[in-house]
């Protein structure tokens, strides 16, 4: 019986510590992938805490080495076998959770942002759209939108080939993210044509805005190509169109009308001999 009781407790302690020892696998992993933060700082305390258990339990088991002669003694060794079962399932849970959110992340953004600019796609853009038109609806608050194209883009294509057009096209996006304010959102319209939502902000504020963003495309080199029959550094300048409403107007807005002004204006800056900005809706 003796010798019974010494090899299940042993045998407990045993399982125990290595079902621990297994649980520092996941906890190591999460803490050297999560970012430093409070999270971190806690997966370290935990890492500390499972160490701090197998070093008490190898001890408690060394101690106990010839000591046991009854099944009592199995209480202890059994909660702690109990106890590292239960930190093992939480760590390998929180690590799969976590595993689980990020491919969740990757997804979701891959579903609303374009693969070649890194802006939002034309989906998440007419989502957007009018979720931020009802809003300036219900608050009261104006709404512009700046629809931009490059021009002569074909141009560039054709002459540098569509590899610099999409380095182009890439190198614009990022120039307006960086100039543009955090709450505009900024997504691919459609081929070389992008469309920033502005939210509060009236139409004659938005051009303010639109012309210091044309200005600032037409100063900056957005790419650099080597072959002859390209210019070495290329720069390019945009049209855009501008449209917008208040609410104190007296001719109603609608979401369609909104976009529609924007084209017009665009079309309008495109014939009036492009690089420039046209508005449509500015407050008189
Ligand atoms: P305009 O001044 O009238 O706008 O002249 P444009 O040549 O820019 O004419 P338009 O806007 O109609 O041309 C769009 C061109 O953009 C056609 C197409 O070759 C190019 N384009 C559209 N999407 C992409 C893309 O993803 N990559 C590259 N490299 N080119 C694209
Ligand atoms: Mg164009
Ligand atoms: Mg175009």
């Amino acid at each position: 019986m003796d010798n019974v009781t010494f090899y299940l407790m042993n045998g407990l302690l045993f399982s125990g510590t290595a079902i621990l020892t297994i649980a520092l696998f996941p906890v190591w992993k999460l803490t050297k992938e999560l970012p430093p933060g409070s999270a971190r700082s806690l997966w370290n305390v935990l890492t500390l805490m499972i160490l701090f258990f197998i070093a008490g339990y190898i001890t408690y088991a060394f101690v106990n080495w010839r000591n046991c002669s009854s099944f009592s003694e199995l209480l202890v060794p059994g909660v702690f076998l109990g106890g590292a079962v239960f930190v093992l399932l939480v760590c390998l849970l929180s690590f799969k959770t976590v595993i689980d959110l990020q491919r969740i992340n990757i997804l979701e953004q891959e579903n609303i942002s374009d693969s070649l600019m890194g802006i939002f796609n034309r989906r998440y853009l007419d989502r957007r759209l009018k979720e931020e038109f009802l809003r300036s609806q219900r608050y009261n608050l104006p709404l512009a939108v700046l629809l931009l194209d490059i021009d002569r883009f074909k141009m560039v294509n054709d002459t540098c080939g569509h590899q610099i057009g999409d380095l182009v096209l890439k190198n614009l996006a990022k120039l307006i993210l960086s100039t543009v304010r955090d709450i505009d959102i900024v997504a691919r319209y459609g081929g070389e044509e992008i469309l920033v939502i502005m939210p509060n902000t009236t139409a004659t504020h938005a051009a303010v805005l639109a012309e210091r963003l044309r200005h600032k495309i037409a100063m900056e080199e957005m790419a650099t190509q080597d072959e002859e029959s390209c210019h070495p550094a290329i720069t390019i300048t945009v049209s855009i169109g501008v449209a917008g409403f208040n609410h104190g107007q007296t001719t109603a807005v609608d979401l369609h009308t909104l976009i529609k002004n924007a084209d017009k204006a665009l079309y309008q800056a495109k014939n009036d001999g492009r690089d420039r900005v046209v508005v449509i809706g500015a407050d008189s």
